[in-house]
């Protein structure tokens, strides 16, 4: 019997699907070939990188966008018994440098356009393990590096024919270093057994539901936790795949969704806003689409009644480093698919419904399952099969760890219950939503006040360009809220009084912020989110019982 490990998708989608395209958007112009050629290239990286000294145990890293080269890496580096190291490019060079030292990769991928990231990150102590750079091209630029080549180099005269050693389970497959959103990057290695297992899960209906016949394209980056596990799961299901290469803006996006007909995208929401101008001004064909799934962080309310009004539907998903990504899913159950469409909009915006193989639950501060009622706040913990049960750079400790007063536990694993870090709510039907995160939420007087939900009621009136909601230390309550809010020149008393008095409306007097205080621009964290940390830092100055 062989184990859960990632090979077999790939053989059965050479055997049943041998002509099924896998297409890509490159520096060099379009890129195009089946999977049986495909299988044809992986056994020939495979083969030059056991030429290279790869072994078993050893890591491998890509510093890449979404392309056909980089997927050859996602099945030839875990088919040798080695592990993926897929580097976020966007990360600031300090912490490049970190994860390399800490990952000691042996060989890292490079793509000409990321040369420079690689050489501003590069120091001859914390690379010392690297070996080897390949740069994705058919020359090499100079990089400050010993042993540079170029791809077409690296793979010349190696055989098609590959003959994988024997890989368990629960070999390490892939490593991915989180966003660092609240912190520093942590490293989660993903074994083969964890791959598979979220592979099954997402091409489920109540995943992705990813069958044979769809045309996958993978907008969010493959540097970003495997781009949510779709090359895996379209190549499990016999997909075609579409790549869009390097830096695509939306007018690539929709040119390859007419041309190839792809049926499936994904990405953060971001990249749908601005798909969704493109296509104010230019006519598009977007037929083929059924549906595009959205996470990472919650789809704005607009943007899923936009697509709907275009015939594309919007599946929101839930997800983190730890959870392989994917977690939950906003489907609808049966009894809500003949409800009004403002229904179907209020559950669809939800993070949604634990996928099957997950068990969750959602604990107060005591460690007590809170009801699910919609209103009571709580963390949200998950356990299973793809769920990461700890760090490979750093102790769990460390996790989400600003240390901020108050914040729900530390370890992040506790009796293989991971927790999330995120604050979420479940209602009835057993719908999360994301409320805010547990580092962030406010605890006043033994209950909690979402930060999430002030920034984004306050941000809601048309001076406040930014606003960001802190708890900070009061005698008799615990935490009350501080709001730091970025104005468009408003008379502030005004729009002070107005923003608490609109608060009133719609959230309980007592989680209206006791001061507001106006700044020049709200801190933020290398990928644009608030660096609530350094707000935290500033709350010096308590406020009296
Ligand atoms: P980081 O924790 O550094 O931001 P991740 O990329 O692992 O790195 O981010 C996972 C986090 O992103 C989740 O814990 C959650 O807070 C947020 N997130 C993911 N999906 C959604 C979503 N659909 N809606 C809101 N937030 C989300």
């Amino acid at each position: 019997m062989t184990g859960q490990t990632l090979r077999p998708f790939l053989t059965r989608a050479t055997q049943l699907y041998p002509d099924r395209e896998v297409v890509a958007r490159t520096a060099d112009g379009m890129t195009r070939y089946t999977y049986a050629e495909y299988a044809d290239r992986v056994g020939r990286l495979a083969n030059a990188l056991r030429a290279a000294g790869v072994e078993r145990g050893d890591r491998v890293a890509t510093l890449c966008w979404n392309h056909d080269r980089h997927f050859e890496a996602y099945f030839a580096v875990p088919d040798l018994g080695a592990q993926l190291h897929t580097i976020n490019p966007l990360l600031p060079a300090d912490d490049v440098r970190r994860i390399v030292d800490g990952a000691d990769d042996r060989l890292v991928f490079v793509d000409p356009s990321l040369a420079d990231t690689l050489a501003a990150a590069y120091d001859p102590d914390a690379f010392e393990s690297v070996e080897q750079v390949v740069v994705i091209g058919s020359s090499a630029p100079d990089l400050p590096v010993d042993s540079v080549t170029s791809f077409e180099t690296f793979v010349a005269g190696h055989d098609a024919d590959y003959d994988p050693p024997t890989v368990n389970e629960d070999d390490p497959a892939g490593l991915c270093y989180s966003s660092g959103t609240t912190g520093d990057p942590k490293g989660v290695e993903y074994t083969h057994r964890m791959l598979w297992s979220h592979t099954m899960a997402i091409t489920t209906p109540m995943g992705l539901d990813i069958a044979d016949a769809d045309v996958v394209m993978p907008v969010v980056p493959m540097f970003h936790i495997n781009a949510w596990g779709l090359p895996y799961a379209a190549t499990a299901a016999g997909a075609k795949h579409v790549y869009p290469g390097p830096s695509p803006d939306p007018a690539d996006l929709v040119e390859l969704i007419e041309r190839e007909g792809v049926t499936l995208t994904a990405g953060v929401p971001t990249v749908w806003l601005g798909v969704l101008d493109y296509l104010d001004d230019h006519d598009a064909d977007l037929s083929t689409l059924s549906r595009i799934v959205i996470g990472g962080a919650a789809p704005p309310e607009r943007l899923i009644r936009a697509f709907d009004d275009r015939g594309v539907e919007v599946v929101h998903g839930w997800g983190m480093t730890e959870t392989a990504p994917v977690g939950a899913v906003s489907h609808l159950k049966p009894d809500l698919r003949d409800a009004d469409y403002e229904t179907q909009l209020a559950k669809r915006t939800k993070q949604g419904l634990i996928l099957p193989g997950l068990e969750f639950e959602v604990v107060d501060d005591a460690g007590e399952r809170v009801p699910h009622d919609g209103e009571s706040m709580g963390e949200l913990r998950v356990r299973g099969p793809w769920v990461a049960d700890g760090y490979v750079d750093g102790p769990s400790e460390t996790r989400r760890g600003d240390g901020a007063e108050g914040s729900v536990g530390d370890d992040a694993v506790e009796d293989s219950w991971l927790r999330t870090g995120d604050v979420v709510t479940v209602d009835s039907d057993g719908y999360i939503e994301l409320v805010d995160r547990a580092a962030d939420v406010i605890r006043s007087g033994g209950e909690w006040i979402s930060s999430q939900a002030l920034e984004n009621a306050i941000m809601s009136h048309e001076a406040v360009r930014e606003a960001a909601v802190v708890g900070v230390p009061h005698e008799r309550w615990g935490e009350r809220p501080v709001a730091y809010l970025v104005d468009d020149d408003a008379d502030r008393d005004a729009l002070v009084e107005t923003v608490s008095a609109r608060l009133r409306e719609d959230y309980p007097d007592w989680w209206v912020p006791d001061r507001f205080e106006f700044v020049e621009a709200i801190p933020k964290t290398a990928t644009g989110k608030f660096a609530k940390t350094d707000l935290r830092d500033r709350r010096d100055d308590p406020i009296d019982g």
